[in-house]
């Protein structure tokens, strides 16, 4: 692990948390909750014991604390993630090497792929470069990964195991032609039948990520039910912003593999770009992204 400080979010009882995480001489030297919406009197415990226990058994795989299972697992998680990043970053030969001409620390990283924004394609794309080996790293400016889907129910699927559990046959030739109607051909028909066809496989990798769905439903009264709904993590009713489920499943898997910048309402500013590099500015950083 490479020396440093990082901060990554986890998934607590009562929202995000986030923990910074200090590498010394490639150890654990420190972990810290420096931001937390968890419920006061409940998680307190966790809060400060859990660092303890991760820092004392150098590992992130610790006992939870009782009573506080999901804050005790989110700080794990957010650990997890954090030394993600200590390794990927070493493996990205990342380091602060020069100050920019207005004394900001330079970080250069080298990345195969660079996914600005972290809504449901980055993180798709994120997680997909991740699980095929690539180097990448993902610039995100607000303060939450999700983008617009947070907002959304859930994705499309055709011809999935959950419509064919619930006796809804649907194929996607037979999909893609009521589309093309309904749209009077005036759509990109090749990258319809091409999103068409990886839909149900899409669904099924969401699934094997830990998403839930509760099931396939209509969109609206004349179409098939093809609307797969996300099924909230506290067994709550699926309605209005269920889909923001989903992408904490994707977040958590890219956070996983490839390192995730939340910046936090830090519009990046693009300083130069050429076929093999890129320069960002994202204060209090400036990062050259070699490719
Ligand atoms: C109310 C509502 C409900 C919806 N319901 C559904 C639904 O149930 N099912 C469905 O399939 N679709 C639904 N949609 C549509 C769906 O949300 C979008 O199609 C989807 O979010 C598009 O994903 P995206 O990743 O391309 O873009 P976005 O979700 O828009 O994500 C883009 C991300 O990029 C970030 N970003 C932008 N510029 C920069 C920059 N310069 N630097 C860094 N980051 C940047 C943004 O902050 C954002 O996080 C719904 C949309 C709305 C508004």
């Amino acid at each position: 692990m490479k020396d440093g400080m990082y901060t990554a979010t986890g998934q607590g009882q009562d929202g995000e948390l986030t923990v910074k995480v200090t590498v010394t001489d490639g150890k654990l030297a420190d972990v810290e909750v420096v931001d937390n919406h968890e419920t006061p009197g409940v998680s307190e415990k966790a809060l400060t014991e859990i660092p303890k226990r991760i820092v004392d058994g150098q590992s992130y795989n610790v006992d939870v604390v009782s009573g506080a299972t999901k804050t005790s697992q989110g700080i794990s998680g957010a650990v997890k993630a954090a030394l993600v990043q200590a390794d990927v970053g070493e493996a990205f030969s990342a380091h602060v090497t020069q100050t920019s001409a207005d004394d900001q620390p330079v970080k250069h990283l080298s990345a195969d792929l660079v996914i600005i924004g972290a809504g449901p394609a980055g993180l798709a794309a994120a997680v997909t470069a991740g699980e095929h080996g690539l180097k990448a790293a993902v610039f995100e400016k607000n303060g939450v990964a999700g983008g617009t889907a947070n907002m959304g129910m859930g994705p499309l699927g055709i011809d999935t195991d959950i419509q064919r559990k619930g006796f809804n046959d649907i194929s996607v030739p037979e999909a893609l032609e009521e589309h093309m109607t309904y749209t009077h051909y005036r759509v990109d028909e090749d990258l319809v039948q091409t999103y068409f066809n990886l839909s149900a496989n899409t669904i099924q990798w969401l699934e094997d990520m830990g998403v839930k769905f509760a099931g396939a439903f209509k969109y609206f009264k004349e179409s098939n039910a093809t609307w797969h709904v996300v099924q909230p993590d506290d067994g709550s009713q699926p309605g209005p912003g269920a889909a923001a489920d989903m992408n904490k499943h994707l977040k958590a898997r890219a956070e996983a593999l490839v390192p995730l910048f939340i910046l936090k309402h830090q519009p990046p500013q693009l300083l130069e770009t050429t076929a093999r590099s890129l320069g960002l500015q994202l204060r209090p950083l400036t990062v050259n992204v070699t490719m």
